[in-house]
């Protein structure tokens, strides 16, 4: 097995950068880029070992979305049982020059705050 990948990109071979320039004299071309397994350490290697970058990564899925989503059709929607928390507590607000000496007041009221837990 190979330990590269040419980029994925359908547009990749037409974007003029240095690093695509292959060839001499008058025989020079814009050539795919190629991607070594690995770099960025894998850091989301399921991405950036097929796709140079992100626009070529969306170059492509532009191109391939009917596809694409024809692997994994999603005819309904998904849900999480989730428990939602609403618990009031003592805040304050700040109003501006509303002092007698036209200073900023604290002003104290009841905050409610909601939380969101996974069950
Ligand atoms: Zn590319």
């Amino acid at each position: 097995m190979s330990n590269y990948n040419w980029c994925h990109g359908p547009e990749c071979h037409t974007q003029q950068t240095q690093s695509r320039v292959r060839g001499s004299g008058d025989n020079k071309v814009l050539r795919t880029i190629k991607i070594k397994q690995g770099r960025f350490g894998g850091y989301q290697s399921e991405l950036w070992t097929y796709f140079c970058n992100q626009r070529c990564l969306f170059d492509f899925i532009r191109k391939h979305i009917t596809s694409i989503i024809a692997i994994a059709p999603r005819r309904d929607a998904l849900e999480t049982p989730i428990k939602v928390k609403k618990e009031k507590y003592k805040s304050y607000r700040y109003e501006f020059n509303s002092g007698t000496n036209n200073e900023t007041r604290r002003v104290p009221y009841q905050a409610t705050r909601t939380t969101l837990e996974s069950k």
